[in-house]
């Protein structure tokens, strides 16, 4: 079935570098040596968008988000020239949120205040923990004092910040994970982003496993989080927001809508009247510079549609309006009523005429009732606790 229209459209922008690799890190990041090509990176990015611009005509970004890797070691110009090279190839929404995440060792005030002035209008800072121990053992390159300082300054010249804090750290236990949310809590940022440390393949904690609180304890952290964090709005599995300041950007992957995605590794979503494709581009930076590996192209099978729109739209802990499935993925609600039925059964959904939501249940268990959307199903078992990853990055 042709989609009646068309989604929102966002633009995710990788920078994959960083200072140093962090032991648990998966995303595709790579510990910069020298200098970092800047100038011809953002002139890549922005070929990579002219590429792109015949398969959206027409529309506009509500959104752009500059994500990585540590995109805050890139100069306040590279970064207005970046801007500045987007808004000249495509029309951003009056009001577009332009994020741009920091990590604490590499900023101050002035550069804070240059990346406002170049078009940034949120900042996302990646604290992970005010412990000192734990910095040191998850390689970070920041002291608490210095997380605490990036976010006084970003603050300072921002109304929108997000703090991002990991819990179920090596050796942690309730007290220590308290202590951490706590401490999030009393920087009073509008935004806070909580999510479980998880071993993820090709890491070095991987290879050389670090001890972590077992699965309760760390649905104990989850559930701590969420109780000192209620002046908040609790609006995604693991996001947090006072009113006004929900991720717009985040949202828009979470209710399946449309993104481009430029730079090396960066994965993108666009939707057209009769199919929704992906599109990947090269990791390696090298490689994406010198466009060995242009990109990948295509097209999402239509029985797989379900279980991608689930896997997004169950981590809003509102849900999603019963409209919505079949405006973004052109196929009926009720060829999942099965599904639904056996998963409200199993206490892990509820849905009214209205809306669909994961329970209280299904949220701890998101696995579990992820698992029924799969394209070729599969029954449910004894439930698994679902270690809680921020949004899946493009
Ligand atoms: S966690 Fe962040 S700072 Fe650390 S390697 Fe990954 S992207 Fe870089």
């Amino acid at each position: 079935m042709p989609l009646t229209s068309l989604p929102p459209l966002a633009l995710y922008a990788h920078i994959p570098w960083c200072a140093r690799k962090c032991p648990y890190c998966d995303f595709n990041s790579h510990e910069r040596s020298g200098p970092l090509p800047e100038e011809e990176y953002v002139a890549r990015l922005l070929s990579d968008v002219e590429g792109l611009l015949p398969s959206v005509w027409g529309r506009r970004l509500i959104s752009v988000f500059i994500g990585g890797g540590t995109p805050s070691l890139f100069s306040p110009h590279a970064i207005d020239t970046l801007l500045a090279g987007i808004r000249a190839r495509l029309t951003l929404e009056p009001g577009a949120e332009v994020t741009l995440e920091a990590n604490p060792g590499t900023v101050e005030a002035a550069r804070f205040r240059g990346f406002r002035d170049a078009g940034v209008t949120r900042i996302s800072v990646g604290v992970r923990s005010f412990d000192e121990g734990m910095l040191e053992a998850l390689g970070r390159i920041h002291s608490a004092d210095e997380a605490r300082r990036a976010i006084d300054a970003a603050l300072a010249a921002f109304d929108n910040v997000n703090l991002d804090l990991m819990y179920a750290l090596p050796r942690q236990d309730l007290a220590m994970a308290r202590a951490d949310i706590e401490a999030a809590l009393a920087c009073g940022v509008p935004h806070l982003s909580a999510y479980q440390l998880t071993l993820e393949p090709n890491t070095a904690f991987w290879s050389k496993p670090p001890a972590l609180p077992s699965h309760d304890e760390a649905a104990d952290m989850q559930v701590l989080a969420e109780e000192t964090f209620k002046n908040y709005e609790h609006y995604e599995t693991s996001a947090f927001a006072k009113p006004g300041h929900r991720c717009r950007h985040n949202l828009n992957y979470w209710e399946f809508g449309d993104y481009l995605g430029i730079g090396a590794g960066a994965h993108g979503k666009i939707s057209f009247p009769d199919r929704v494709t992906r599109h990947e581009r090269a990791k390696q930076p090298r490689d994406y510079l010198d466009k060995k590996i242009n990109f990948s192209e295509k097209e999402v099978p239509p029985d797989e549609l379900p279980f991608e729109f689930m896997l997004n739209a169950l981590r809003l802990v509102e849900g999603f309006p019963v409209s919505l499935f079949e405006e973004r993925t052109g196929l009926p609600l009720l060829t999942l009523n099965a599904q639904l039925e056996k998963a409200e059964s199993q206490g892990l959904l509820e849905r009214d005429w209205r809306r669909i939501r994961p329970s209280a249940r299904g949220r701890l268990f998101l696995n579990e009732l992820l698992a029924w959307f799969l394209p070729d199903g599969r029954s449910g078992s004894e439930p698994e606790f679902i270690p809680l990853r921020p949004a899946a990055r493009p």
